[in-house]
């Protein structure tokens, strides 16, 4: 017996393989070998989750495969809602101590402000996807061949970093900026490493970076012109 998934990569080597185990009986369970680099196709089908959680936070390609290639997850929309509540807080926290040091805001101008961060956070994250999305179309000989469900996926997995600047609220430090340029470089260096798992078109660093920089320079600019009306 064999695992049900039906199309898994190596996480070393990225090539696809015919399965991650099989099972002989219920407690007999061998692993598979990439027929490519001889490297067992994903070693964490074996792992607690906490050690794959820290892998990613580590920023470990093999990790990205795994989570977003092998594991098959679902329901990707709730991963989507929580990122951007929690940017969508850290810009209405931003915002607020900016503009209304004081606390001198009513309940009512402070819920209206959340809705606009919440837009903004909204459309920024839109507009990040839709980018790499377009470099995918531009850059591959085989549009027909995309999976734009997997990149869109994949792309708001990444922002998983998120929840980082909403820790950093929680503790005190959002308004250190040595805190803040770190959880941004975090979110920075995830997308990367997102598009090397799962496109052949980033698997080099150069690639994946120069993406992402794109995709981060339209998400920047559309939230300048979002600012600037409200
Ligand atoms: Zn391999």
């Amino acid at each position: 017996m064999t695992d049900d998934a039906k199309e898994v990569v190596c996480i070393n080597c990225g090539r696809a393989a015919p399965h991650l185990y099989q099972q002989y009986c219920s407690t007999v369970l061998k692993l598979t070998e990439c027929t490519h680099c001889g490297k067992v196709v994903d070693k964490y089908v074996e792992y607690d989750v906490v050690l794959v959680v820290l892998d990613l936070i580590l920023q470990d390609l093999c990790a990205y495969r795994h989570i977003l290639l092998n594991a098959k997850l679902k329901n990707y929309w709730r991963l989507a809602t929580l990122f951007v509540l929690c940017d969508a807080y850290y810009k209405w926290i931003e915002r607020r101590s900016a503009d209304f040091p004081n606390d001198s805001l009513l309940i009512y101008d402070l819920e209206w402000r959340f809705y606009q961060c919440l837009l903004q956070s909204v459309v920024e994250t839109a507009v990040f996807v839709v980018a790499i999305l377009i470099l995918h179309l531009v850059l591959t000989s085989q549009p027909d061949r995309l999976n734009t469900r997997q990149i869109v996926n994949s792309v708001i997995a990444g922002f998983y970093g998120n929840v980082l600047v909403v820790l950093a609220i929680v503790w005190q430090l959002h308004q250190t900026w040595s805190y803040v340029v770190l959880t941004q470089i975090f979110i920075f260096i995830s997308q990367v490493q997102v598009q090397r798992a799962v496109s052949a078109l980033f698997t080099s660093v150069g690639r994946a970076v120069a993406a992402v920089i794109i995709a981060t320079g339209f998400k920047r600019v559309t939230g300048m012109i979002i600012s600037a009306f409200f």
